[in-house]
């Protein structure tokens, strides 16, 4: 709309539909333009057999989401240009368009307008800090130097978090200089590209410290059992003689649920003594399962993504004879990430 108004003060002899036609075009062509960025991410990615998950279109830009890290510093940085790359390509196409139509042409307007847009694009995003292509390019740089991906990935976090506080305290002097709805946006900005390098600094350290494990390797292979017709007064204090806080619920020797301190407390106190653990459990086909074999970080995802606390550990699926062999907790998960993030890099070498 902002558009619409700008090309009618500009462009007074255009018609009403000249200047809505350009300006639906114009934003079109500039959501194309983003998508261009993205794709050519992409592209480069699958040339690396990296494949992409999904594309996100934000106003200011979009978002590329793949599958894995790139393995190696030179496939980071060529995927990471690729996007300015792009965008600079397209805004020397728009300027090239703007010598053959004048300004005061359809054509003209909506070439030079999309030229600066690209350029900015190319050139907002070339900024070194992460989430940003430039973000991604410096830590390749960092990461082919010292050869070191953690590092790397913490340095172009920090240096992502200089640069979102740096547009958020422009954006707030522009906001109390008069530039109200360009240091809102500014400050917004910043305020989302600081979100995303945390998550990414937090996201990388966390698949470090989960590299080459599986569920196998932290499960607790003790799997305690509770009968589904004892009350919850009299779990209760099973949970307390123990400290045990995960029990599988079994009925005539078969499988019925699985019961939890989390399960419990979601009950009244004063309705414990007249319910039974099978009238409060969760019932055998909610239960989230895992296999030995899962990777702990998929696992982890899971359990938090479902918001459950703890995951039966089955083998045998596949050939036929289904055995819970253990049960994996957030906890033990988070234990590992502890004593691996302790003992330092040395340990988490692969
Ligand atoms: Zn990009």
């Amino acid at each position: 709309m902002a558009l619409l108004r700008r090309f009618k003060q500009e462009h007074p002899l255009w018609t009403g539909s000249q200047h809505w036609t350009t300006g639906v075009l114009t934003s079109l062509l500039f959501f194309a333009s983003v998508l261009f960025h993205e794709l050519s991410h992409s592209v480069v990615a699958q040339h690396y057999k990296i494949r992409v998950v999904s594309i996100t279109l934000f106003l200011f830009g979009g978002l590329a989401r793949i599958e894995r890290e790139p393995s190696k510093a030179i496939q980071e940085f060529n995927i990471a240009i690729a996007g300015p790359l792009a965008s600079g390509f397209l805004s020397v196409c728009f300027f090239g368009l703007t010598l053959l139509f004048p300004y005061s042409q359809s054509v003209g307007a909506l070439a030079s307008l999309l030229g600066v847009a690209n350029g900015w694009l190319a050139v907002f995003n070339l900024l070194p800090g992460f989430p940003l292509d430039g973000g991604r390019i410096f830590r390749a740089m960092v990461w082919g130097a010292t050869k070191d991906f953690e590092k790397a990935t913490r340095v172009a976090g920090y240096s992502g978090k200089l640069i979102a506080y740096t547009m958020i305290l422009l954006g707030a002097y522009g906001v109390f200089n008069g530039f109200v709805r360009l240091g809102i946006w500014t400050a917004f900005i910043g305020w989302f590209i600081l979100n995303a390098a945390q998550e990414s600094v937090a996201q990388v350290a966390v698949r470090e410290t989960l590299a080459g494990l599986s569920a196998a390797d932290v499960m607790s292979k003790e799997v305690p059992t509770a009968p589904g017709h004892i009350t919850l007064e009299e779990y209760s204090a099973e949970v307390l003689r123990t400290g045990r806080r995960v029990h599988l619920v079994v009925s005539d020797d078969r499988l019925v649920g699985m019961m939890n301190v989390h399960t419990l407390n979601s009950v009244p106190r004063y309705e414990w003594a007249h319910n039974s653990v099978q009238a409060a459990m969760i019932p055998r086909e909610k239960i989230l399962w895992t296999s030995p074999e899962e990777p702990l970080l998929r696992l982890l995802e899971r359990l938090l993504s479902a918001d459950v606390n703890q995951m039966p550990v089955v083998s045998g699926v596949t050939n036929g004879a289904p055995q819970i062999v253990g049960i994996v907790t957030r906890d033990s998960i988070l234990r590992v990430m502890q004593t691996r993030s302790e003992l330092g890099p040395l340990a988490t070498s692969r």
